[in-house]
């Protein structure tokens, strides 16, 4: 018996029932409800015991909204049964107590999802009552979490404060105008709406932009108030999972990149998007992202990290042997990746890079992504880790623009991340250092990290067996140790930047940002958006 036919045996005792659209003439008395489908209409209905009068509601447009413990609205724009069709249409429900109210809203919430997937449509930008993909994926708590954060203008200020990121994004629109001129644009979470007014500059027809928290009503003033192009943005409160769009689009805009550019999962949602929104032969920015790792050798990042759990060798703290935990509390601080700007010369080896297409990929590809790991060290020295951050593609049509969060490139908010090995390996100049990362998403919208790195001595002892060493760790991405706050032994600012090309310099505007880059270094670490 499917979950639906069970349902459908249903009927509910109420104890009042009364029609909201003539009150003064109708009365109200005790009713049973009941759910049912006909014709591939799923239809609420409640009959008046007393009177027989009768109220039916399609299932795909009502709304139930509380009023009360026991009392709810039941309203919807259209009735079968109503002569009056362009009128809205509620009752007013009481029930006789509260189970009774929750069994009904259940049922009212599986029925509504029925009549959903029955291909019933949505009015544009209407928000379904659908469990969407996101849902069931993502912890409700988290998700709280996540968007209660973005909802806060301070956060967004933070994004909006890193030039090297949204100066980036601004280039990259204004430089592939041909790309946005005259197109329908879709901003997936659009936070303050910055990038669907970028594209509304570049001159796009219409802007979605689609924003899940509180942010959207700010965008939504923030947009009113520059008229030159306020009349070609919608904005849109909802996630990219749930919310119904009028028309497909050309083009998506977006920054979904989260600390190794995977936290946060909302790399999924921009996938999702596309395949919901865009146009087949649509244009993504941005369209690639890739994760460049390499081994580094910091003796200070080690010792430091070592030393958080000495307090736990006390043996003696008040009175108190503290011993038991150190093994947990060691472990503890080595499963946090760690997020500073560091100076690339810790590097050890050439760096590689993992490629992520987001015009290809599907979204269950970013489920679990495994990345076999090889480098060559270029130097005699132990390694600490393995250190990692990314860069993104604007393909436009006129200028291929990378983005870049490289250590010794401009500083930007997510900084760089290194997983430190608990138990270091020593290599020599020309060794191969192989291993894994292995990222494993889960349902507080972040990553669980496995790292190995393996040396096998090579030279006369390597071919009587030689001496292999391995090290593994396990990572939460979702607790990171923020360092940009600790006194750093090496300058944060790194000169010359790795890649004197991204200066920006486009549309006769000079971007100054080395004293914002010094300022987002000197701010606390719960002021990074990367943090989630
Ligand atoms: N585009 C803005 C904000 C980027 S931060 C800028 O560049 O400044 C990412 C934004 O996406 C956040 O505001 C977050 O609330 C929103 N977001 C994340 N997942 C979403 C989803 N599934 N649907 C809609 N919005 C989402």
């Amino acid at each position: 018996v499917s979950p639906l036919k069970k349902l459908e045996q249903l009927e509910f005792s109420l104890d009042s029932v009364t029609d909201l659209s003539s009150p003064s003439v109708s009365s109200s008395s005790p009713a049973v409800a009941t759910f049912s489908c006909v014709n591939g209409v799923t239809e609420l209905r409640f009959l008046q015991s007393d009177s027989a009068h009768c109220f039916t509601f399609d299932l795909a447009s009502a709304q139930l909204f509380k009023l009360g413990l026991v009392q709810f609205i039941c309203v919807s724009d259209s009735s079968e049964s109503s002569e009056e069709k362009s009128f809205s249409h509620g009752v007013n429900i009481k029930f006789r107590n509260e189970k009774d109210s929750k069994d009904f809203c259940d049922s009212f919430e599986e029925w509504r999802k029925e009549a959903l997937v029955q291909g019933s449509s949505l009015p544009n930008g209407t928000v379904s009552a659908n469990r969407s993909k996101f849902d069931d994926k993502i912890e409700a708590s988290s998700a709280k979490m996540y968007f209660h954060y973005y909802g806060q203008l301070l956060h967004q200020q933070n994004m909006l404060q890193d030039y090297v990121r949204t100066g980036t994004y601004y280039a990259a629109v204004m430089e592939n105008r041909s790309d946005f001129a005259g197109r329908v644009v879709v901003d997936v979470g659009a936070g303050s709406g910055i990038l669907s007014m970028f594209a509304a500059q570049a001159g796009a027809k219409h802007v979605y932009a689609v924003e899940a928290s509180e942010m959207a009503e700010y965008a939504r003033k923030l947009i009113a108030g520059n008229p030159l192009f306020a009349d070609r943005i919608t904005v849109i409160k909802g996630k990219v999972e749930d919310i119904e769009l009028p028309e497909k689009a050309d083009v998506l805009i977006s920054e979904p990149m989260g600390t190794l550019l995977v936290n946060e999962r909302m790399l999924e949602s921009y996938v999702i998007a596309r395949d919901r929104f865009m146009s087949p032969n649509g244009k993504m920015f941005p369209t690639v992202g890739r994760i460049h790792m390499a081994p580094f050798s910091d003796e200070f990042l080690f010792i430091e990290m070592a030393n958080k759990a000495i307090f736990w060798q006390q043996q003696n703290y008040y009175g108190v042997d503290l011993t038991p935990l150190f093994g947990s509390a060691h472990q503890g601080y080595f499963s946090q990746p760690v997020v500073d700007a560091f100076d690339p010369r810790l590097l050890v080896a050439p760096p590689m890079f993992h490629t992520l297409d987001f015009t290809q990929m599907k979204e269950e590809d970013f489920y679990e992504i495994d990345i076999p790991l090889k480098f060559t060290a270029s130097m005699c020295t132990r390694v600490h880790g393995l250190a990692c951050w990314f860069d993104v593609l604007f393909d436009g049509s006129t200028v291929q623009r990378w983005f870049t969060t490289a250590p010794g490139a401009p500083t930007t908010h997510w900084y760089q991340i290194r997983c430190v090995l608990s138990q270091p390996i020593y290599v020599m100049a020309g060794q191969e250092i192989t291993g894994r990362l292995h990222l494993i998403a889960h349902s507080a919208q972040s990553y669980t990290i496995d790292l190995t790195l393996s040396a096998k001595m090579w030279g006369p002892g390597a071919s009587q067996g030689g001496i292999l060493q391995s090290s593994t760790c396990k990572f939460d991405l979702k607790e990171p140790y923020y360092r940009m706050s600790q006194p750093q032994a090496y300058p944060a600012a790194q000169e010359p930047p790795l890649q004197p090309q991204e200066q920006l310099n486009t549309q006769g505007i000079q971007i100054q940002n080395d004293d914002l880059e010094d300022e987002l270094l000197q701010q606390p670490p719960q002021n990074t958006s990367a943090q989630l």
